[in-house]
């Protein structure tokens, strides 16, 4: 690609995805552009200038990185570092004059927030245009630039394809959404759906042990039963039935439970705010909550919850000849 309109993109949060994310711009845009990153942890931007020398430079602070870019993303972990970095403070993004410019937060926050951020740059800046684009696919998925993006855009967005093409850089899909927000409140959705499946799956998987089955053999009930799921086929919460999933290697290199109690909570909270009624809500929050507090299953991947709800980890043991 050989365009113009990338020549010098911002990227701030330089966490466990934003790092590999931007790793994938610096692999993957126009030879002359160049990427402005900044994150409060001053080591996370110093080690990812340093790989790409002459390609990745180090902002001072957000106002830095949106004086100098046309686009910037942003992906940090909650509402409140979002507001921080667009709108609170004489170093924010919305201190500088920010007309004309693109701005795509990638974070999971509540949609109220992402809609007040977006209502101000309207206001003050109203050529300016932000989008929200949470992702989904996690760590490895940031590092082989396979995440999915669901953009809160409508089809029609007159900036649909430049941002597009810019976040397929990054992912292989991008999904537009319909309007602001609703890339948010689809991956809310999206991650209330999957926290209830996985805690559904540790219930049924332990009931079915207890009585005498084998998971793997459960595994393969479920999959040509109508329970199959993704979660069951490549993410089973029982270790030893799918090799790959993170059960499988101690409940590592996952999706990890607090992220999923926070955005779980905020689905709950959405939920409620638009009149849902829900009937599992309050049994899957309190169930995540209990897990990120457990210290055997603080930062390990969500599908821990089997063992926090006291499934059997060592049934190959018995399991063997
Ligand atoms: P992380 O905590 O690893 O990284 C966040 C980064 O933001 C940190 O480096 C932090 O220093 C930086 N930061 C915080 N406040 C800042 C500020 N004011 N200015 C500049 N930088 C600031 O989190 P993560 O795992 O990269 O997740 C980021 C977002 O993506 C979260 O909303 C999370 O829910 C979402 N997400 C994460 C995953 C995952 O598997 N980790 C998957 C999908 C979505």
């Amino acid at each position: 690609m050989t365009s113009p309109e990338y020549n010098n993109v911002g990227f701030i949060g330089l966490g466990a995805m934003g790092t590999p994310m931007v790793g994938q711009l610096a692999e993957k845009l126009p030879k002359e552009a160049r990427i402005h990153v900044f994150d409060v942890v001053e080591s996370a931007v110093d080690e990812i200038c340093s790989r790409y020398p002459n390609r990745v430079f180090k902002g001072v602070n957000a106002k830095d990185v949106a004086e100098k870019s046309e686009i910037i993303l942003t992906m940090v972990p909650e509402d409140a570092h979002v507001k921080s970095v667009y709108v609170d403070g004489e170093t924010s993004i919305c201190s500088t004059d920010i007309s004309n410019k693109l701005l795509i937060d990638c974070s999971t926050i509540d949609t109220a927030t992402s809609l007040l951020v977006k209502d101000y740059i309207n206001k003050n800046f109203p050529s300016a245009s932000f989008y929200d684009a949470p992702v989904s696919g996690g760590v490895i998925g940031a590092q082989k630039g396979t995440i999915a993006f669901f953009l809160g855009c409508s089809d029609e967005d007159p900036n649909l394809l430049r941002i597009t093409r810019l976040l397929s850089m990054m992912g292989k899909e991008v999904i537009p959404c319909g309007g602001p927000s609703l890339g948010l409140a689809a991956k809310l959705s999206n991650n209330y759906l999957s926290g209830i499946i996985a805690i559904a799956c540790s219930e049924a998987m332990d009931m079915g042990m207890r009585s005498g089955l084998s998971p793997k053999v459960l595994t393969k009930v479920y999959a040509a039963g109508t329970a199959q799921n993704t979660i069951c086929d490549r993410f089973n919460p029982v270790p030893g039935v799918y090799p790959d999933a993170p059960s499988s290697n101690g409940y590592k290199n996952g999706f990890k439970v607090q992220l999923m109690r926070k955005d779980f909570a905020l689905a709950v909270d959405m939920a409620h705010r638009v009149g849902a009624r829900l009937v599992l809500g309050d049994a899957g929050l309190e169930t995540y909550e209990g897990a990120s507090q457990d210290p055997r299953c603080r930062d390990l991947d969500s599908r821990v919850v089997f063992r926090y709800l006291g499934g059997n980890e060592n049934w190959q043991e018995k399991e063997k000849p």
